[in-house]
């Protein structure tokens, strides 16, 4: 579905639901014909003239963004510099991602069985897991791109992934934020390139933007005249803090990773499948990592962690 925000900007949603494997993508209609990621699945893409794409920019390197890079045959395919290495290198995207971590934190559980059994649906044009993409070039932050009326900057939003950007059209006052997504359960930040401290500064970044029109990768449209869009994000933000804050509560005794994330405020989902309680032990790894910075916690021997002394 085609949703118009402009004459040239529109949103293309997902045929199905806009959650993993597929994601919103921005089309620009415009000299140079742009897509802003490529997971809405080939549905989705039958209304637009694919082979007509000048150039694709992806938000960033996960799955569901990235899936239908392969119905752009005649564009130039661009992503954030920061994870240039992850679109061409299996090893580096699987350590990035942080799956090199599942052994870890996950023990027995045979992974590559799950990866198998996940069922993708016919629109999503590959398997789930690293598919090589052939890059033709990478952007930073601010980088500007004018594609002849129309003019759209990169912001880099780090925490999320190490390299993922937001599209801003000033002169629209439109801004396509990715994965920082407003989804009610708040932000996910579970891999190794994750940064819990980035993604709360990502966050301000985008609120300092003080968009007119939001548009997520995951959710409806927000249009600042129904919503108000910074305290939509300043609530979103409140769900990161009031998390840790509660991690540090339950932190009054040494615990480990398994203990932490077993509990209710840890659960970003209620769902129990491995791969959920996978995402769920990083996430709170990386919670603690934040507080260890701070010098909010100690790691102790064995992996327990224990909330620091109230120093004099
Ligand atoms: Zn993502």
């Amino acid at each position: 579905m085609i949703i118009n925000l402009t004459k040239n900007i529109k949103v293309v949603r997902p045929e199905a639901k806009a959650v993993f494997p597929y994601s919103n993508s921005i089309y620009i209609d415009d000299d140079v014909k742009t897509v802003i990621d490529a997971g809405a699945g080939g549905r989705a893409y039958s209304d637009i003239q694919v082979e007509k794409v000048n150039l694709v920019l992806l938000s960033h390197n996960h799955f569901d963004h990235v899936n239908g890079v392969c119905f752009f045959k005649n564009a130039k395919i661009m992503a954030g510099k920061e994870e240039e290495d992850t679109y061409s290198d299996a090893h580096t995207y699987r350590k990035y991602l942080g799956i090199t971590e599942w052994q870890n934190l996950m023990g027995d559980v045979n992974r590559k069985k799950l990866v198998r059994n996940i069922a993708l649906p016919d629109d999503i044009p590959v398997n789930y897991g690293f598919n090589s993409v052939k890059l033709d070039g990478v952007f930073a932050d601010g980088d500007k791109f004018d594609l002849g009326q129309i003019r759209v900057t990169a912001v880099h939003t780090p925490g999320h992934s190490e390299g993922h950007y937001a599209f801003f059209f000033e002169k629209e006052g439109i801004l396509f934020s990715g994965d920082i997504d407003l989804a009610p359960c708040g932000p996910w930040y579970g891999a190794s390139s994750s940064d819990v401290g980035e993604l709360i500064e990502s966050v301000k970044k985008l609120m300092a933007i003080k968009p007119k029109i939001l548009v997520t990768s995951h959710r409806r449209v927000f249009d600042s005249r129904d919503h108000d869009i910074q305290k939509l994000f300043q609530q979103y933000l409140d769900i990161i803090l009031k998390k840790e804050e509660k991690m540090l509560g339950y932190l009054s005794e040494p615990r480990t990773i398994d203990e932490i994330s077993r509990q209710e405020f840890a659960r970003s989902s209620a769902e129990k499948a491995p791969y959920a309680s996978f995402w769920n032990k990083m996430m709170v790894a990386k919670h603690l990592q934040r507080l260890k910075r701070m010098g909010l916690v100690r790691e102790l021997e064995n992996n327990y962690y224990v909330k620091a002394e109230d120093r004099p």
